[in-house]
């Protein structure tokens, strides 16, 4: 069975493994410092990963004042929810606003519009 996160920490954890990437492609162009043109190759596309992340990042503030803050009924912490069905961000309680799929199996495709 699949493991399921929160999709706000999810898409963090995403967007902090593309300034790791950017980091390590950008040291990478340092072993090619005789190769003016590899080495900018490589900042380049470093670069363009942490720029990705920088928008991804953005775009985690914009989906953050979409989502909607509930209390987690397991945990009592306020935790954000986006989508028909999301997991509380601390204790992955499956988390629902449709009275219709309450007590069912947490299941992403909920969210997907038919
Ligand atoms: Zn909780």
């Amino acid at each position: 069975m699949a493991k399921y996160t929160s999709k706000i920490n999810k898409i963090r954890s995403f967007a902090l493994s593309l300034i790791f990437i950017g980091f390590v492609v950008m040291y990478g162009g340092i072993y090619f410092r005789n190769h003016p043109l590899i080495m900018t190759i490589f900042m380049i596309l470093g670069l363009f990963f942490i720029i990705a992340s920088t928008i991804v990042y953005f775009w985690i503030g914009m989906l953050s004042t979409k989502a909607i803050q509930v209390v987690c009924p397991n945990c009592n912490k306020p935790t954000k929810m986006l989508g028909r069905v999301d997991m509380c961000m601390y204790c992955r309680e499956p988390l629902t606003l449709d009275p219709e799929l309450e007590g069912k199996e947490f299941d992403e495709k909920y969210n997907r519009k038919k």
